[in-house]
């Protein structure tokens, strides 16, 4: 099953990417997470990432294409995988419908995650991320067993940078601009499903795993 996570940022993707990856077994692949890695790494990408990210931009095309064409060609995305932030603008999803089709192949499912603004803002400044497996929780909604640490893997979870107030507001007007019109792009490809993002977490995925598995 090869799946994109789509919507707005705070929306709830990466949860759902995370569960999803569980159930499956099949890599979930931020690249978020990419970028943050390689800035906590210090590598020549991360230095580049970083100076959009913290103005709450998109990272050049030029930088994140080739990375993720490169990722799902490794053997664990054989039997699937889950785009989490990827693509986020036209010319990003046009690049990965043209490597797949050079194998023959496709996406299943764009999943759009579908939640008002002003709820996103309030997700975002409570969420709390583990820079070790991307995992996300939340001050009020999603707290973690122990506070301050992942459930996951045990790690201390931290604030991000972007996830500042002005920042947010910027994230979310670049949304809109670049990311939001491939809602129109995969409605169009036939392989757009739209869940309801504002209601609980287990009810948003018992959705989501109907639709993909054929039952909604
Ligand atoms: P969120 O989970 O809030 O949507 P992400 O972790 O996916 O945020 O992304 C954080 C930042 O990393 C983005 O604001 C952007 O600067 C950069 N980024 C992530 N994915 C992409 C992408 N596909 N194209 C360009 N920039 C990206
Ligand atoms: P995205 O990957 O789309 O940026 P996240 O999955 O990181 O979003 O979620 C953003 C914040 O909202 C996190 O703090 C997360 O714990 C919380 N969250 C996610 N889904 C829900 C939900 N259905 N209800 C309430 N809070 C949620
Ligand atoms: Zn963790």
């Amino acid at each position: 099953m090869k799946i994109i996570m789509l919507g707005a940022p705070g929306a709830g993707k990466g949860t759902q990417a995370i569960m999803l990856a569980d159930k499956y077994g099949i890599p979930h692949i931020s690249t978020g997470d990419i970028f943050r890695s390689n800035i906590k790494a210090g590598t020549e990408l991360g230095k580049k990432a970083k100076e959009y990210m913290d103005q709450g931009l998109l990272v050049p095309d030029e930088l994140t294409t080739d990375l993720v064409v490169n990722r799902i060609e490794e053997e664990d995305c054989k039997n699937g995988f889950i785009l989490d932030g990827f693509p986020r603008t036209i010319p990003q999803a046009k690049c990965l419908q043209e490597a797949l089709k050079e194998k023959n192949d496709h996406m299943d499912f764009a999943v759009n995650v579908d939640v008002k603004a002003e709820n996103i803002i309030k997700r975002m400044s409570g969420r709390r991320a583990c820079p070790n497996c991307g995992a996300t929780y939340h001050i009020e909604s999603s707290k973690p067993k122990v506070e301050g640490i992942c459930d996951r893997c045990g790690h201390e979870l931290i604030l991000r940078d972007d996830d500042k107030p002005e920042t947010v507001k910027r994230r979310l007007e670049v949304y809109d601009d670049m990311t939001r019109p491939l809602i129109d792009f995969y409605t169009e490809e036939g392989i757009l499903v739209s869940v309801d993002g504002s209601r609980d977490i287990n009810v948003v995925f018992e959705d989501i795993t109907k639709i993909l598995e054929g039952k909604a």
